[in-house]
């Protein structure tokens, strides 16, 4: 059966090798440590399970969720952006309860791409941008995230033909898989660039809370971004909480609905005691994620400091829990990959799977605990270069 064109499009996966190559080292009985999965190891905290437990047994909730998602849950929703930014958001028109935010990043395009439409998205990134462009027949044009521009995109460099037919400009701080924040100044700039350029800005914010210096800002910061924007919220790295499919959009109303229209249409939203649960971890935030934040920071002092004595080259991050490092002796990223996972049983991601402007980096994922990570500093230390 021939696959759609647009299926035809997707980057083929990059990393069949490694993952072949993993597969065969764990056959070996190499004890493989694995470094690659943007995914937390710690368990939701118990307070969280205990709620969506109790709610489990609640028949009304066992019927189908409301499309836009339990008011109780936009409320708690709501009153975080209020308490965390200082921004007030109407629970009924400017938040929509999101199947964890990948679905709403990826349906949004949906909403507001037309065939020969460019999506602006970074490079390296997310491959969701990009795929959202492809499954409307959008464009995409990447923007690159390089060192020199402490990996946020130059607008002055996206050409005028592009910029006429652009309709979406992604951008995503604290930034995966780069781990860099984004200032006040920048966000300012975006959003005039935005407004003069007639573009959506569409930031995703799953790292936002996941951070270890100063707290990183929401785009609703800047003066008149409801304007033009919509941001996405996850709960899945904030709470540990990948596995329950948890997140909201907030933001510019139309947007908001334009959004809500599309996934009225494809899924039933949200289970409700998912919901409760994460309202729960929402008002409860400020007990909640310190201690999940501080076990991270432990790994990444303990990781950046070692890194740095073996000579690796990187910006130590102050938010998310990945280093984004640069290859020793200007190896491509994919052979660097390999011979770390081939001599010393380490798996770590290749920066050109998140785009060409990834090439010459690694991503390390900061999901194991530290004693596994002093194993992984010892084993680093004795790969011949
Ligand atoms: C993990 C991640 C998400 C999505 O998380 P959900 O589990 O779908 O809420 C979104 N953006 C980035 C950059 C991520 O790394």
């Amino acid at each position: 059966m021939e696959l759609s064109k647009r299926l035809q499009k997707i980057p083929p996966y990059l990393f069949v090798e490694l993952d072949r190559l993993k597969n065969e080292k764990i056959k070996e009985g190499v004890d493989v440590i694995d470094l690659g999965i943007g995914d937390p190891d710690l368990p939701t905290p118990k307070e969280i399970v205990e709620v969506a437990k109790k709610a489990l047994e609640n028949p009304a909730y066992h019927k189908y969720p409301s499309n836009a998602g339990s008011l109780f849950f936009r409320k708690a929703c709501a009153d975080y952006m209020k308490r965390r930014f200082g921004i007030s958001f109407d629970p009924e028109t400017e938040i929509l309860t999101l199947i964890g935010s990948k679905e709403g990043i990826a349906h949004f395009p949906i909403a507001f791409i037309n065939p020969g439409d460019v999506v602006l998205y970074p490079d390296p990134a997310y491959p969701v941008y990009r795929l959202g462009a492809i499954f409307t027949d959008g464009e995409s044009y990447p923007m690159p995230l390089t060192w020199e521009n402490d990996f946020l995109p130059d607008l002055t460099k996206i050409p005028g033909d592009i910029l006429k037919r652009a309709k979406i400009i992604w951008l995503n701080y604290p930034n995966n898989p780069t781990g860099a924040t984004a200032t006040k100044e920048y966000f300012k700039e975006l959003v005039n660039f935005a407004k003069k350029h007639n573009l959506i800005v569409a930031h995703d914010a799953a790292y936002i809370e996941m951070y270890y210096e100063e707290p990183p800002i929401s785009i609703f910061e800047i003066e008149g971004a409801k304007d033009v924007a919509i941001e996405f919220h996850s709960l899945s790295k904030t709470f540990c909480m990948t596995g329950w499919r948890i997140g909201f959009a907030v933001g510019n109303s139309s947007l908001i609905s334009a959004l809500a229209k599309v996934k009225s249409n494809i899924d039933s939203g949200a289970f409700t005691a998912i919901q409760e649960a994460g309202a729960y971890a929402l008002n409860n935030l400020e007990k909640l994620v310190p201690p999940l934040v501080k076990v991270f920071k432990e790994r990444r002092d303990f990781l950046a400091e070692e890194l740095q004595k073996l000579g690796y080259e990187f910006k130590k991050p102050s938010a998310t829990f990945y280093l984004w490092v640069k290859t020793p002796k200007n190896m491509s990223s994919q052979e660097f990959c390999k011979k770390v996972l081939q001599e010393v049983g380490i798996v770590i991601t290749p920066g050109i799977g998140f785009g060409n402007a990834g090439e010459g980096y690694f991503r390390i994922a900061l999901t194991v605990g530290v004693e596994r990570l002093k194993e992984a500093i010892k084993r680093l230390a004795t790969l011949k270069l």
